[in-house]
């Protein structure tokens, strides 16, 4: 289990999270989904569930927002939920290219960080970000995905990089998209690779996400530490991709959706230049999401950023506080390192 603690002024108690039960296999419905239904099909949000805002329409949020999170542990209900987040990309101090495409459009979020030669990269990331761009998710409001859609939204992006790349090119893909199941909002979230996805909820903050990577091996069979993985020189080594490689398969997990929860999604420019200490420091203070992306590039910035940067931020806040006019949030953020809009 790991230990996660922050220093300063500002310390709070950290514990870990722990996914229920490891990824889902999607043949075998977790406990969370409740009753023999699992992750299939769930019935469409009503009118009136007042969820998520629609397409063009952004969720201002309470003035509270990104304040006090202990304060309240209830679980959402169905049409509670209101999204507010941010993201931000950088190529970083050292790299040519910018590898890494993401997409922000509630209800999905996504990063993914090309590898492969001469460019191969940036389209393999940016093929499977259009992927995800043209599935129809994004602007779709929340409750109508499932495992087994994102299972073949990610084996089309696979096929998609192999068509255009003959294998010579791959590219990680970590995601959530909010989602309804039993009748309560969700985090799905998936991962192939070692993109991340953190969540910062009441007093807990860890990775969901387990990397798909040659030290993570390491780490889990106790050769390294985690420090030690973050600076090995195989730490950019991943046991899984799509567009190359045999191992193709994405991990799930559902959780409910609590009030104040804050996820983290980023390429591991930012988790292999940041420590999680830093990390869930920076996530703690910053109030607005916007912020807390701008204060974790700028800190992979100045930890050397090595490796292109991607990070996006997202609070679950409480519905029905609409209207305050406040700034909101960017309405969508997509990125295709190839400099193709992903929207077209
Ligand atoms: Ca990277």
């Amino acid at each position: 289990m790991r230990e996660r603690q922050v220093h300063g002024a500002h310390a709070v108690d950290i514990t870990p999270i722990v996914p229920p039960a490891g990824p889902i296999d999607s043949s075998d419905a977790p406990q969370e989904a409740g009753g023999s239904s699992g992750l299939g099909k769930v019935a469409a949000p009503s009118q009136e569930s007042g969820g998520s805002p629609g397409p063009g329409e952004v969720a201002a949020p309470p003035a509270e927002a990104g304040g006090n999170r202990a304060a309240d542990t209830r679980a959402l209900t169905s049409g509670d939920v209101r999204l507010r987040y941010g993201f931000g990309t950088d190529v970083g101090l050292l790299r040519e290219l910018n590898e890494d495409s993401f997409v922000a459009a509630e209800p999905v979020f996504a990063i993914a960080d090309g590898m492969g030669g001469h460019e191969a990269g940036e389209v393999a990331s940016s093929i499977c970000v259009r992927t995800l761009a043209a599935s129809g998710i994004p602007g779709s409001g929340y409750a109508r995905v499932t495992v087994g859609d994102l299972e073949e939204l990610i084996e089309r992006a696979d096929h998609a990089i192999r068509d255009e790349a003959g294998g010579d090119a791959g590219t990680t893909l970590t995601g959530v998209v909010l989602v309804e199941e039993s009748a309560a909002p969700h985090w799905l979230f998936f991962n192939v690779g070692d993109s991340r996805a953190y969540r910062m909820s009441n007093d807990t903050f860890g990775q969901i996400t387990v990397d798909h990577s040659e030290v993570q091996e390491l780490v889990d069979t106790g050769q390294l530490t985690e420090e030690q993985a973050r600076t090995h020189p195989r730490r950019n080594v991943v046991t899984r991709a799509l567009g190359a490689g045999d191992d193709t398969e994405a991990d799930f997990w559902l959780l409910p959706v609590e009030q104040g929860d804050r996820l983290l999604l980023c390429s591991d420019g930012l988790s292999g230049e940041v420590t999680d200490e830093q990390i869930c420091g920076i996530l703690s203070l910053a109030g607005d999401p916007q912020d807390a992306c701008n204060e974790l590039i700028t800190a992979a910035l100045g930890a050397g950023a090595r490796d292109n940067v991607t990070v996006i931020v997202v609070d679950a806040t409480s519905g029905g506080t609409a209207g305050s006019g406040a700034p909101a949030a960017p309405v969508r953020g997509f990125f295709a390192a190839d400099g193709v809009d992903p929207t077209g």
